[in-house]
């Protein structure tokens, strides 16, 4: 796939829109300047591809809204060689976003088909993240502790394995609540068992689901 002089030209006017929007970290919004998300999506989608919109990646899943995802790599205050585990690999287009800003990035994918096809396109761009098939909702126990963790599915609750896998100082994100809108929390550790608890409004995924699917 090639990147045009109009397709950057699209992610000038997205970035627009995302600044418009109230995304104000210039690291997250020079990634999303250097990472092409028509790579991410299938050819019938490519002209919208910088449209702030979801789209169908494959197997019932969709690669998350622009938005969303500026806004979510924001609440991570992400630092250069941080260790970030994602859950719901999808697309990729997520887990690039954090490579491309200097992260060691961990994200497993609970279907097989998305697992594979994202390594292919991450792997193009000469990222080394690690990916895993498997279910997120038992972490990544050999990798932990992470400076932050990032769930990009609707989670029915937060997952005792991920509180645990997070450092005392670290950021997990999480899309909270069952049904179609969530509510996007951030939960900072404070010490091994408390965790303060923010609020950052109404947000729409695709479920987190138990077990992974070949
Ligand atoms: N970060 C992705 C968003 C994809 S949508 C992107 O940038 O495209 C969320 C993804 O979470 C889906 O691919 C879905 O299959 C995956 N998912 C849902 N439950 C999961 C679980 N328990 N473990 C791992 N992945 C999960």
């Amino acid at each position: 796939m090639q990147d045009s002089y109009k397709h950057k030209g699209l992610r000038k006017l997205l970035i627009k829109e995302l600044r418009d929007k109230g995304i104000s970290n210039e690291k997250v919004l020079e990634a999303f300047m250097e990472i092409p998300r028509h790579f991410f999506l299938d050819l019938a989608f490519l002209e919208q591809a910088y449209s702030n919109k979801a789209f169908q990646i494959g197997s019932g899943q969709t690669i998350s809204h622009p938005y969303t995802v500026a806004f979510q790599t924001s609440l991570l205050e992400i630092n250069k060689n941080d260790k970030i585990l994602e859950i719901g690999t999808g697309s990729g287009f997520q887990t690039s976003i954090l490579c491309e800003m200097g992260a060691k990035v961990f994200s497993i994918e609970r279907h097989k088909d998305l697992h594979q096809k994202a390594k292919k396109i991450i792997h193009h761009f000469n990222f080394t993240p690690r990916l895993s098939f498997g279910d997120g909702f038992a972490g990544w126990p050999a990798f932990a502790p992470f400076d932050s963790i990032l769930v990009t599915c609707g989670a029915p609750f937060v997952p005792e394995e991920l509180k645990k896998q997070l450092k005392i100082g670290g950021k997990l994100v999480i899309p909270l609540g069952e049904g179609s809108v969530q509510r996007m929390k951030r939960y900072i550790k404070i010490t091994e068992t408390q965790f303060e608890e923010e609020d950052y409004g109404d947000f729409s995924f695709v479920p987190m689901l138990e077990d992974k699917v070949k």
